[in-house]
């Protein structure tokens, strides 16, 4: 779609600002300007001067005096006192003097170069200043003149704009939307019927998920102009400006319906107003400002709201109750089925070759966001272009993969020999625990090629098929194959060393979510230690327990993680020479690939 910009309104604001200035630096600063250089005297001076030949050029004014001293250089200046002898004693002290000069300027230049030129001087300046500060505030001026004013960036239907068929995966958001832009196509045939739309529609889900993308089709679809603004944008320095800005916003938005107003990260004010000390008055002001508005429009009014959060448990109940915020609709990460419809949806940007495997990729992507995915079909056009060629292959994208997982391929690794061999142990310890493991995803790839994450190498699992749910026996092999790294370290070499810190910081996690979140520990049973609170960004979590219990379930994570790494440690005993063989595979050839792990492993 494309951005309008708005009308420069506030041109007439600084007009009427350098006007102002003007009036007020002819009435006081002029006039203090020209005494500056001239000294103030008593008449006693001047007659004092005149009496001692120190004089030089007089002008008698009505009811002044200017004169110079006798080097010209200074110039004084006293008031008039009647003094009939003053020509005579000026005529004896041999000064020049004069009556009043007034030199004839005709009025209509003198009122040209007072006024006239100054006002044109100052509306050229304004001008060059506003449009100095409209490039820098990006063509959506935010200065001082425009506080108040919504800066919503305005997007009008044009035929380039994003589809739903843009938007890959999110099937079911876009299944609940499409009844929004059936009705902003067809209003008479919900009004008809005593139908209304709800006001706003919330859109949750962890970031990259395509929630602004999905935001901007449904206004495509339906043709209709699509305001946008982030919810940060409303906060300002000044307490009410951000209410101000909501009024302006839902002002324009009226003038132009039916339209869509887009609020990206609602939680910026949209937060519950709980009183804490910190919380802010002028967000909470926005929110009221916001809530009155959704209130003040009737539903049939063809104005529909769309929000996007990643923390809907924050949301303030008010703008969530019916009548607001009332629809919720979740726009989760992308299933296998969905990766691979995204990557298929941005591959039609790149030129590849058509030999493309797009459902191994998305195999191996498992729980990337559609913004990784976008990202890994740039990465691999990149890397095509930097290689020479002119398409994208199938080893480009699985390369690009590898470069958002683990980053770029450290060119000059300073690992020694003795180093790398630790390293090849290490990972064959993951991949063999892995595959002597029953219901345990196949093994794609081992590498010891380091990478500028700092990864001195990695053993890549790609899951045949989406997985909802974990079984316990399942969160126990994954727990052995993390442990797989160090007990292969031991086992093989003889010595642990720095290399499994990732692996031990990850079993912790696992083997804590099972006994707190889980409930998978006999001694607890199926009480929530812990509560997820911060669902899409990360998951922080809330302590629901004493610290008794805590130290007991520290105890708990401790034995379960011991027993998976003795249970990997005897796998790697008992295929001792598997491990060597692979290690030293591994070691010369630095990747091997699933198909010759397999084959090495079972002959
Ligand atoms: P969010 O608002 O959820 O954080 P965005 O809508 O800004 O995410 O998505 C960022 C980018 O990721 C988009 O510009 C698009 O290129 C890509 N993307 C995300 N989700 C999808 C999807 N479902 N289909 C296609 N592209 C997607």
């Amino acid at each position: 779609m494309k951005e309008v910009k708005r009308p420069r309104k506030q041109l007439i604001l600084y007009y009427a600002i350098a006007l102002a200035a003007l009036l007020l630096f002819n009435l006081f600063a002029m006039p203090r300007l020209a005494e500056k250089s001239v000294t103030q005297v008593d008449y006693g001076t001047f007659m004092t001067m005149t009496a001692e030949g120190n004089i030089g050029k007089v002008e008698i004014g009505t009811n002044y005096i200017v004169f110079t001293d006798k080097t010209q250089e200074n110039i004084y200046k006293t008031g008039v006192l009647n003094d009939p002898e003053l020509i005579n004693r000026l005529h004896q002290a041999n000064a020049v003097f004069s009556g009043e000069i007034t030199e004839e300027v005709s009025p209509f230049l003198s009122f040209v170069l007072s006024w006239i030129f100054p006002i044109i001087f100052f509306i050229i300046l304004g001008n060059i200043l506003s449009k100095a500060f409209m490039k820098k505030a990006g063509g959506n001026n935010s200065m001082m003149f425009n506080l108040g004013k919504s800066n919503a960036k305005i997007y009008v239907k044009s035929s380039g704009g994003i589809r739903f068929s843009d938007v890959a995966g999110v099937d079911e958001a876009k299944e609940s939307l499409k009844e929004v832009v059936d009705y902003l196509d067809n209003p008479e045939k919900y009004t008809a019927i005593g139908a209304s739309m709800p006001k706003g529609v919330l859109l949750v889900g962890p970031p990259g998920t395509g929630k602004t993308m999905i935001a901007k089709a449904v206004a495509g679809e339906a043709n209709v102009p699509f305001f946008s603004m982030s919810g940060s944008e409303f906060v300002e320095m000044f307490v009410g400006m951000g209410a101000s800005k909501v009024r302006d916003l839902f002002g324009q938005a009226k003038e132009k319906a039916p339209c869509i107003i887009f609020i990206d990260e609602i939680d910026a004010i949209g937060q519950r107003r709980d009183g804490r000390p910190g919380s802010n008055d002028e967000r909470e002001q926005t929110l009221n400002q916001l809530l009155t508005e959704m209130d003040g429009f009737e539903g049939n009014t063809g104005v529909i709201i769309l929000a996007a959060t990643n923390r809907p448990e924050t949301l303030d109940p008010a703008l969530t109750r019916p009548g607001r915020f009332d629809r919720r609709v979740p726009v989760e990460l992308p299933d296998l089925k969905g990766r691979e419809a995204i990557l298929k949806v941005h591959a039609k940007r790149i030129k590849t070759d058509g030999n493309i495997n797009y459902l191994t990729i998305a195999r191996m992507a498992s729980g990337a966001s559609g913004a990784e995915l976008a990202n890994i079909i740039n990465e691999a056009a990149l890397r095509a272009v930097r290689a020479g060629k002119e398409v994208v292959s199938q080893a480009d994208l699985e390369e690009s993969i590898e470069v958002v997982i683990a980053g770029y391929q450290k060119k000059n690794s300073l690992l020694t020999d003795k180093e790398k061999l630790v390293v090849a142990y290490h990972e064959m310890g993951h991949a063999i625990v892995a595959a002597k493991q029953a219901g345990t995803s196949p093994i794609q790839k081992i590498t010891i090629v380091p990478r500028t994450s700092g990864a001195l190498g990695y053993t890549l699992q790609t899951e045949e098929d989406n997985k909802y749910l974990l079984t316990k026996s399942e969160i126990e092999s994954r727990i052995a194959i993390l442990t797989g790294g160090r007990a292969a370290e031991q086992v093989g070499v003889g010595t642990v060393t720095t290399g499994a810190s990732n692996d031990i910081i990850e079993a912790t996690k696992l083997a804590r979510a099972a006994i707190m979140r889980f409930g998978m520990s006999e001694h607890f049973g199926m009480t929530a230690l812990e509560t997820q609170t911060n669902v899409y960004l990360g998951g922080d979590s809330v302590l629901n327990c004493s610290a008794d219990t805590m130290a007991k379930v520290d105890h708990l994570v401790t034995d379960l993680i011991k027993m998976q790494y003795d249970k990997a440690c005897s796998i790697l005993t008992e295929n001792r020479k598997k491990l060597d063989e692979l290690a030293l595979y591994l070691y010369h050839n630095e990747t091997v690939s699933g198909k010759e792990f397999y084959e090495i492993l079972e002959n």
